[in-house]
C-alpha cells in the first residue's frame, strides 16, 4: 500500500507485479529492500534507500580525508573456556588500574580502555565468548577490529577454540594467537603451533601470516607483546575516524539499575559523544545525563573508540543496536517509535533468514548467488564427506559455502553463526541442544537433519536447482 501510493500507481497493480515475481502478497504486507527495488523498477522507478540502521554511517562515512584521525583498535578476546580469557583481560586491565590510580579493578561494564606502556590506546570488548560476538554481529554491529584467540599452551586447539577462529574469520577480523599460561611446567606452545597449522592457522615463526605471542595471564610474560602485535595489525588496518561530529557507535550491554534507571556501556566508533545529547539506540531513546569511563569517573565528553557508561536512556537496547545522535526530541523519539514498529513487525511477519524453500523466491527477485551452509554431523569423516559433496553442488551462477563445519551435537553458537552469516543448517546424524533449537526458533533459522547423505545433498540440489538464475 505504502509503496503503491509513493509511486502513485494502485495497490492492485502493484500486488499483481508482485504475483508476477512469484510472490503472494497481502495489502499491508511489509518487503523487504529487494523486492522493493524490483518492483519499483517494473514501474520505472530508482529506489534510494535511507535507512534508519545505516545513516549511523559508522562503516562508510562521508567524511573528507582531511577530518578523519586515527583512533584506537577495538579488540575482543576469545577462546576455549578455561584457557585464560578472563585473566588475560584482568591482567591488561589490572596494570591499567594500579598505573593510574588507586582503586583495583573496577565493576563489570563491558568494555575497557587501556593504554600500553609506550603510550598506545587499545580498547577492549569484554564480551565472554564468540556467541556475545557473534549475537552482536547478527544485530549488524562491526565493532570488533581485531580478534586475540586465546589457547592455553598446557592444552590444545579444542572445539570453542576453532569456532572463535571461524566466527573471527567469518566477521572478516583479523587474528592474533596469544598461547596462554606458558608459565606452567606441561605448557608445550609447539604442539598449539602445531594442531594451530592443521586447522589453517600458520604463525608467523612457522612462515605464515597469523602473529602469535607466547603470554602468561598469571606472571605478565609476553602481555605488553602481545599488545605491540595487536597494535601492529591496527596499523595495517588504518583504522580511521572522524571525532569532530555527532557520536555514532554501538550498544555494548544495558541494563536496569535501581538507583540510575537504565545504564548503558556504550562504545563510540566515530565522532565525539557529549553529556546532553540526544541519542537513539536501537528502540531507545534518551538525553545523556550523565557519562562514566571504564574506572567509573565521570566525563563530560567520549570520543572515537572510547567505550563509557551512559545514563539517560528511557530504556535497554540489546547488545550490538547501533546508537546515534538526533537534534530534538521530538526526531529522536520519532525514529525510536518507528524502529519499535519495525521491530514487533518484522517478528510477526518477514522471514528474515534463508530456508531451502525460500531459495527459489530470492533468486526471482534479486541477486542471491551465494548460500551459506553450517555443516554438523556425528563423525570427521561424514562432515567432511557431507561438506566435499555439497561444494561440488556449486554453479557459476550459485555458490555453496560451509562457512563451518564441526563433529557434535547443533550448538546455540552453531545457530548464533548462521543467523550472523544468514546461513541453514544441516545436521547428519546430529540433533540441535535443547537451547540451539529454541534459539533456531526465535531466530527463524533452518536446521535440517538428516540420516542418510544422499538425502541431504539431493535436498540442497533441488533446491539449488529452483535457485539457478533464469539463463540469458
Ligand atoms: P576463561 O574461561 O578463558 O576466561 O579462563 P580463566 O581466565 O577463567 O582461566 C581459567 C583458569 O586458568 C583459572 O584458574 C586461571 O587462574 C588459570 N590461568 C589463566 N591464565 C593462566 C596462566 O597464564 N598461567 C597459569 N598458570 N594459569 C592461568
Amino acid at each position: 500500500n505504502d509503496l503503491a501510493s509513493m509511486m502513485d500507481v494502485s495497490v492492485n497493480d502493484v500486488i499483481s507485479t508482485c504475483l508476477g515475481l512469484g510472490m503472494f502478497v497481502s495489502i499491508n504486507q511489509r518487503l523487504d529492500a529487494e523486492a522493493i527495488t524490483v518492483i519499483a523498477d517494473e514501474f520505472g522507478y530508482e529506489i534510494q534507500f535511507i535507512s534508519t540502521e545505516d545513516e549511523t554511517g559508522v562503516e562508510e562515512s562521508n567524511d573528507a580525508e582531511e577530518d578523519l584521525q586515527d583512533r584506537a583498535p577495538i579488540v575482543t578476546i576469545m577462546g576455549h573456556v578455561d584457557h585464560g580469557k578472563t585473566s588475560l583481560l584482568d591482567y591488561i586491565r589490572k596494570t591499567k588500574v594500579t598505573a593510574s590510580e588507586a582503586g583495583g579493578i573496577t565493576q563489570h561494564i563491558g568494555a575497557y580502555d587501556v593504554i600500553t606502556k609506550k603510550g598506545n590506546k587499545i580498547a577492549f570488548l569484554d564480551t565472554p565468548g564468540h556467541e556475545a560476538f557473534t549475537a552482536m554481529r547478527a544485530r549488524g554491529a562491526k565493532l570488533t577490529d581485531i580478534a586475540i584467540i586465546v589457547v592455553a599452551a598446557d592444552d590444545d586447539v579444542m572445539p570453542q577454540t576453532k569456532e572463535a577462529i571461524n566466527h573471527a574469520q567469518v566477521a572478516g577480523v583479523p587474528i592474533v594467537i596469544a598461547i596462554n599460561k606458558i608459565d606452567k611446567p606441561t605448557a608445550n606452545p609447539d604442539k598449539v603451533r602445531e594442531s594451530l597449522s592443521k586447522n589453517n592457522i600458520l604463525v608467523e615463526e612457522w612462515g605464515g601470516k597469523y602473529q602469535c605471542q607466547e603470554v602468561s595471564a598469571k606472571s605478565g610474560q609476553g602481555i605488553e607483546d602481545l599488545l605491540e602485535k595487536v597494535l601492529l595489525e591496527a596499523e595495517i588496518l588504518n583504522l580511521k575516524a572522524n571525532p569532530d561530529k555527532p557520536a555514532v557507535g554501538s550498544v555494548v550491554e544495558a541494563s536496569l539499575d535501581k538507583g540510575r534507571g537504565y545504564v548503558a556501556t556504550i562504545m563510540v566508533q566515530a565522532g565525539t559523544l557529549k553529556v546532553g545529547d540526544i541519542m537513539v539506540a536501537g528502540a531507545n531513546y534518551g538525553r545523556v545525563k550523565a557519562m562514566f569511563d571504564d574506572t567509573g569517573k565521570k566525563v563530560k565528553e567520549a570520543g572515537p573508540s572510547t567505550p563509557v557508561v551512559v545514563l539517560g536512556l528511557e530504556g535497554a537496547p540489546q547488545a550490538g543496536e547501533k546508537f546515534q545522535i538526533m537534534e530534538t526530541d521530538r526526531e529522536a523519539r520519532e525514529l525510536a517509535g518507528k524502529r519499535s514498529q519495525l521491530q514487533r513487525e518484522q517478528s510477526i511477519r518477514t522471514r528474515k533468514h534463508i530456508t531451502l524453500d525460500e531459495i527459489g523466491r530470492r533468486l526471482a527477485i534479486g541477486s542471491f548467488k551465494q548460500l551459506n551452509v553450517i555443516v554438523k554431523g556425528d563423525v570427521d569423516g561424514s562432515v567432511e564427506a557431507l561438506s566435499d559433496s555439497l561444494l561440488k553442488l556449486s554453479t557459476a551462477e550459485v555458490q555453496v559455502a560451509i562457512i563451518h563445519r564441526g563433529v557434535g551435537q547443533i550448538s546455540e553458537s552453531d545457530v548464533l553463526l548462521a543467523s550472523a552469516s544468514d546461513a541453514i543448517i544441516i545436521g547428519f546424524q546430529v540433533r540441535p541442544s535443547g537451547s540451539a533449537k529454541r534459539l533456531a526458533e526465535n531466530e527463524e533459522i533452518e536446521i535440517r537433519m538428516y540420516s542418510i547423505i544422499y538425502d541431504a545433498i539431493n535436498e540442497v540440489k533441488a533446491a539449488m536447482e529452483g535457485m539457478l538464475a533464469p539463463q540469458e
